[in-house]
Parts: structure tokens; sequence; C-alpha cells
């Protein structure tokens, strides 16, 4: 129903309300009943003879008419939701800071919530960040994760070295199978992108090869940033059959860059994605790609 069909009802109201007195809601014209029919959210008009005069009534039939008349006197209450009631949890100080029911992966203080493939974290811990060792490979979280919330903070070398994709480059993955061959997990990238041009779909905050960044938020080489990133799990039937997509939202630096786009399938250096097809969680990876990038206040709320 259009704009000027609804316009054209309203400004006819108070003569609908007249005429229903007049006949409880029998119209004397068959558009002023459609009008209404539309009104009630109910199909067609039918017409009744009251003392020897044809009058048309909103609804297929009498019995629609009362149910529909029924709904729109419902009290307000009907349509309040109070279950489930929103668990209370306390958010942190101050931005970045985890709320109450968040998991701490990081503090600064120990990297026992990490793991890599040949054993314990090589990555090393100074004040309250760690940095990739490089060639020690990808820094695992020991426990799995699906749909969540993610909090970390990471700072490029202020020594620039390199560039394009040689510069700064490391990665958060969702859901990268530990000791699986290549890149099964989704990739939003972490590069120095301060002025380093590389391809848009490969900077820092794209999800590496599937989605260029809104804009470019990037700080300085040196300085600390933050991506607070909701991750939606694909969903797959017994048989592997894709039944929903991964989705992901990314803010870098307190501004939108990824506004829940579709992932297409695993991260892929070479080559088109795809997914691989199960339900499984999985933990999240940091990458190692050879540059000495460093994370702090890393954690974690699952959804
Ligand atoms: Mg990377």
């Amino acid at each position: 129903m259009n704009f000027f069909i609804k316009l054209i009802f309203l400004l006819s109201f108070p003569f609908i309300i007249y005429s229903q007195s007049q006949s409880d809601n029998g119209l004397k014209d068959r558009d002023s009943a459609l009008n209404y029919a539309y009104y009630l959210n109910c199909s067609g008009v039918f017409e009744k003879k009251i003392d020897g005069i044809i009058y048309f009534f909103p609804c297929k039939d009498e019995e629609e008419l009362q149910i529909k008349k029924i709904q729109m006197q419902v009290r307000p209450e009907v349509t309040e939701v109070w279950d489930p009631e929103p668990k209370i949890i306390t958010p942190g100080n101050s931005y970045g800071m985890p709320p109450s029911d968040a998991i701490i992966l990081f503090d600064g203080t120990n990297l026992d919530s990490w793991i890599q493939e040949n054993g314990e974290p090589k990555w090393s811990l100074k004040d309250d960040y760690m940095t990739v060792k490089p060639g020690s490979g990808g820094l695992y979280t020991k426990k799995s994760f699906g749909d969540c919330q993610l909090h970390i903070e990471f700072r490029t070398p202020s020594q620039i070295k390199g560039e394009g994709q040689g510069r700064g480059n490391s990665g958060v993955y969702f859901m990268q199978e530990m000791g699986a061959k290549g890149d099964v997990g989704y990739e939003v990238q972490v590069l120095d992108s301060y002025e380093n041009r590389t391809y848009s779909n490969g900077q820092a905050s794209s999800i590496y090869k599937q989605h260029i960044p809104l804009v470019n938020a990037s700080k300085k080489p040196g300085e600390w940033q933050t991506y607070d990133i909701f991750f939606k799990a694909p969903l797959f039937d017994e048989k592997g059959k894709l039944l929903r997509p991964a989705y992901i939202t990314v803010i870098h630096n307190g501004v939108l860059v990824q506004n829940h786009v579709q992932i297409q399938g695993a991260t892929r250096y070479i080559g088109y994605p795809s997914y691989k097809k199960d339900n499984k969680k999985e933990p999240i990876m940091l990458q190692d790609h050879g540059d000495l990038v460093s994370y702090r206040n890393i954690w974690i709320r699952e959804l």
C-alpha cells in the first residue's frame, strides 16, 4: 500500500469513525471500506443489507472483522517482552577495559591463555605487551571460540622497515584450527597502513582479500591501536552444507571499518576463499608474519 493511500485514509478517518457509529463499521462506499480494511490489516470487503441499504464492511467476513477489531483494542502490555531479561554486567571503567563478563586473554602479566604449535609460547613478554618472535609461528588461544566479541590492541614497529605487505604485518585470525595446513580461519589484517599503500583488500582492518575497510583509520607506526571485532561463525548442516555464512564487524580505533560484512570462506593468499565444513569452535590465532608487531589488552566475550 503506497503513501498516498495511507494519507487518504488518515484524512478520511473522522468520516469513517462517524460512519462506524451509524452502521457498526458498515460504510456506504466500497473504497472507504477498503481503506478501513487496510487500517485493520485485513483483506477485502464484504457487504450487508441493513434497512434496505447496502453497507460495505472491511475484512472478508463478519468473523475476520470481529477478530481484527479485538486485535486493535489490545492493551499496550501485549507487545511488551519481559523475558528473557538481559544479564546485568559491569562495563569497564574506560574505553577498551574489559566488562565483567569478558574472558581475559592477555592482561600483560603472562601468556597462560596461549600456546604455539610446538609447545609453550615463544613470543616475548615485556612491560604490559607481547611481541611476535619472528619464525616461531602463530600464537593460538588455548580455548576455542565461535561467535564472539574481541577487543585487541596492537602496535606496529616505530622503526619503519619494508613496504606494502612487508611493513608491520600480522593478523587476527578467527577459527584457525591448530595444526591445519595453511589458513583455515578468517583474517582481520594487521599491517602498518600509515602512508604505506598496498592492495586495498590487504591493508590494515581489511578482511584479507575479501573486504576493503570503509576508511583507513590507521595511526602512525609505534602508536597503540585498537580493534573491536564482532564475529558470527558460519553454520553448516550435518552433511557440511553451508546454512549461513560467517559475518564480521570491525571497529578500528573507534571507527567502523567493516559493517557486518559476509565472509566468503577461509582466508586465501592465493586463490579464492572456501569454507571448512564443520561447526567446531576453533582458537583465535595471532599471525607471525616476520614483523615485530606487539599486542596488549586482549579480551573476549562469547556470544
Ligand atoms: Mg597478515
